[in-house]
């Protein structure tokens, strides 16, 4: 038996697996002892990483490309050449009628950072269009555009060593048990060694996150903004705030002040239905605990003004100095495991490689230079919301998504059905060939997965991983960055650019794209040039920044209190409460809200694989309290139809404590393929924050009732 050191690919805590196979198979998967994200430990999903990869599971792989020349017609086996060809002539095609932006790529957080690097240089850099965008959009793009607000750059300042040293955590947004169980595994063991430590968590459902806590905050959906100004109101009142913190190091204080006055606990209590004594209380526990930490997720991020809900809670840290110091700070858990990596190379419609500006002309000159490139797009592409429906209009004409499943994990799925219907000529590149997005792919590339891809990734506290490959890929399946670098020289050649692209994209390796993905950070904040692969291997995973000349990399930033704003200073950012895009009424009279169980991840393509893993929940439960179900006569089991102004979906009901009356609660991992025909995000509504362009998908107004068949 042999043994390969790589990460797991599911969640942004990035774990070490060592993957154990044996003539070309995985037989087994345990948890790396020397990897400083998990030090051994996996969740229920990453111990059975193995299972997802074995023989039984390559009845569900995409194995060869496949083409189809009508809709109408079924698609049929193809030889790579002639799949890159087709999907070359039909790119130049509509880039020769119709300009850049008439093509598209629609990529995911799961992709490798080689990956991303070279999708993002094909498209702003030989393409020259920006409409590049990923399933990132739908998960953290609120943190990313947060962060830049309030400190000035997409930098998480915290490391997971944080935990052990927080005096007072707080957890928004974020069901840490189930979505980051071994982040989760941390915080249970910080509370042991210090049973004085504090566990606060803000979430309108009583999850097994929020069971643990020393205090919940079971606040009504979207009322985030509402709680944080009244927590700086009681702690302007009580004098908690740090004025010597404030005076060194921030800006706007006074503007923030004038609004969080008329937030009184009082006032925040009737918004966010809450007690206003459990407010005061949230506010003393985070004043004044001698570190404070906060872990927030999608929660706080998917809402039509989630930039502005992680700026108010930043605004908390930035007024009491709670941040760079030990166990002090704002931390966003990422969903996936590479969306870090993603923002790193630019890997959105309004990102630029090693996060620089594309507003800015002297770094988009950087980056044409570093390119070969005359020059890269100053307008920022279409964001997934917006590209789907440019898709639906006709103003996007082809895309090319990969990795990812729009069909299913998109709000407002009745929009990107169509819009995927409608399209000229769709690509799918996807390790798996049964999810819903497939089957509208006019043309299928089979990519490699878990287990036989080589590259690095980036978790939630900005270390950088490498990933390996230990068994070789499965029918005709080629690596991500492989499949775009040799689409890109046949694109180039039909667009007149073929020595551009010769040059352009002339990797032989990951690695190789790697090392100039680490030129390119050279004396960005998120500088890497002091790593290469040879010493992720041998030392392990190492944060950035890194520059070279360095020992290592930062566990902390902002320790010093400078902000890269243009004056040094951390920015308040005085918000006020706003509503969600809809409202409960008397036609949709309940919030609904979604969120992942234990042992499923986003679409099921690769747990859904797993026997073991519905053991914990085998098909999804509308959760609806006892108080709503009486009213409406409904029993546990029953079938209810839940309709949103969008569409429904039919599925059982089960009464639980763990949602508040007025409430309910639906696990978003079950697609329209094992629903009977309608995913549960046909439901959710397709708003998004105008800032980060990040839709409502924890939210919408619903309606419930017994389904009667027929
Ligand atoms: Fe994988 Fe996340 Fe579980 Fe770690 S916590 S094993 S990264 S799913």
């Amino acid at each position: 038996m042999a043994e390969t050191k790589s990460t797991c690919c599911y969640c942004g805590v990035g774990c070490g697996v060592v993957i154990e196979h044996e003539a070309g198979r995985i037989t087994g998967v345990r948890g790396d002892p020397d990897h400083p994200a998990n030090f051994g430990r996996l969740c229920t999903k990453g111990s059975t990483l193995h299972l997802s990869a074995s023989p039984e599971t390559l009845a569900a792989r995409a194995l060869h490309p496949e083409l189809r020349a009508r809709r109408t017609d079924a698609r049929t086996r193809v030889s790579w050449d002639d799949a890159l060809d087709t999907a070359a002539d039909k790119f130049a095609a509509i880039i020769a009628e119709h300009g850049p932006d008439a093509v598209a790529i629609y990529g995911a957080g799961q992709l490798l950072t080689e990956d991303y690097y070279v999708f993002n240089k094909l498209m702003k850099g030989l393409i020259g269009s920006n409409n590049l965008d990923t399933n990132s959009r739908l998960c953290m793009s609120s943190a990313v555009a947060g962060y830049k607000l309030s400190l000035g750059a997409d930098a998480p300042p915290c490391s997971y060593e944080d935990i052990r040293h927080t005096e007072a955590l707080f957890i928004s947004g974020s069901n840490t048990a189930f979505a980051h169980p071994i982040a989760f595994r941390r915080v249970e063991d910080a509370r042991k060694a210090n049973p004085d430590m504090k566990l606060v968590v803000i979430d309108p459902r009583r999850t097994d996150t929020a069971e643990a806590a020393d205090l919940h905050l079971p606040l009504i959906p979207g009322t985030d903004i509402a709680l944080y100004n009244a927590m700086l109101h009681v702690m302007l009142w009580e004098g908690w705030v740090n004025r010597d913190y404030i005076d060194a190091h921030t800006e706007g204080f006074d503007a923030l002040k004038k609004i969080v006055r008329e937030y009184t606990p009082a006032m925040a209590a009737s918004i966010c239905g809450l007690d206003k004594n459990a407010i005061e209380q949230a506010a003393q526990i985070f004043a004044t605990s001698k570190a404070t930490m906060s872990m927030y997720c999608q929660g706080l991020n998917q809402f039509s003004f989630g930039t502005h809900n992680n700026s108010a809670l930043i605004n908390l840290h930035l007024a009491t100095g709670q941040i760079g110091r030990p166990g002090a700070g704002p931390f966003s858990l990422t969903g996936q495991p590479n969306a870090m990596g993603g923002r790193e190379v630019g890997g959105l419609a309004n990102l630029l490689s090693a996060h620089r500006d594309m507003a800015n002309p002297a770094h988009r000159a950087e980056v044409a230079a570093l390119w070969g490139v005359d020059s890269v797009p100053a307008t920022p592409g279409k964001s997934a919301v917006e590209l789907f429906k440019a898709l639906k209009s006709g103003e996007v004409k082809a895309v090319w998504i990969a990795c990812t499943n729009p069909a299913q994990s998109m709000p407002d799925q009745a929009l990107i059905h169509d819009a995927l219907k409608t399209a000229e000529f769709v690509i799918v590149q996807e390790a798996f060939g049964h999810t819903e997005t497939c089957t509208y792919a006019d043309l299928l590339l089979p990519a490699t997965t878990w287990g036989e891809k080589d590259g690095t990734v980036t978790n939630s506290e900005r270390a950088i991983t490498r990933v390996r490959a230990a068994v070789s890929a499965p029918g005709e399946a080629r690596h991500d960055w492989a499949i775009v670098v040799d689409f890109a020289r046949r694109l180039g050649t039909r667009l007149g650019k073929g020595a551009l692209a010769e040059r352009m994209f002339s990797y032989a390796s990951p690695e190789e794209i790697w090392n100039e993905h680490r030129e390119s950070t050279r004396g960005r904040d998120l500088d890497i040039t002091g790593m290469s692969y040879t010493m992720l291997e041998q030392a392990g995973p190492q944060q950035w920044p890194f520059p070279e000349g360095a020992s290592a990399g930062k566990v902390r930033l902002y320790e010093d209190g400078v902000y890269p704003t243009p004056t040094g200073r951390a920015r308040f950012v005085a918000t006020e409460h706003r509503i969600t895009a809809e409202s409960p009424s008397a036609h949709y009279p309940l919030h609904l809200n979604t969120g992942r169980l234990r042992d499923q991840w986003h679409g099921m393509s690769r747990t859904g694989l797993v026997a073991r893993l519905y053991s914990h929940e085998s098909e999804p439960l509308l959760h609806m309290h006892q108080d709503d179900m009486e009213r409406r006569r409904l029993a546990d089991g029953d079938l209810v139809k839940v309709k949103s102004r969008r569409g429904e979906v039919v599925l059982k009901i089960q009464q639980s404590a763990t949602v508040r009356p007025g409430q309910c609660f639906v696990p978003m991992h079950w697609g329209g393929n094992t629903m009977g025909g309608q995913g549960v995000n046909v439901l959710m509504p397709s708003d998004f924050d105008p800032t980060s362009k990040q839709p409502e998908l924890k939210h919408a107004a619903v309606q419930v009732e017994k389904y009667t068949a027929g």
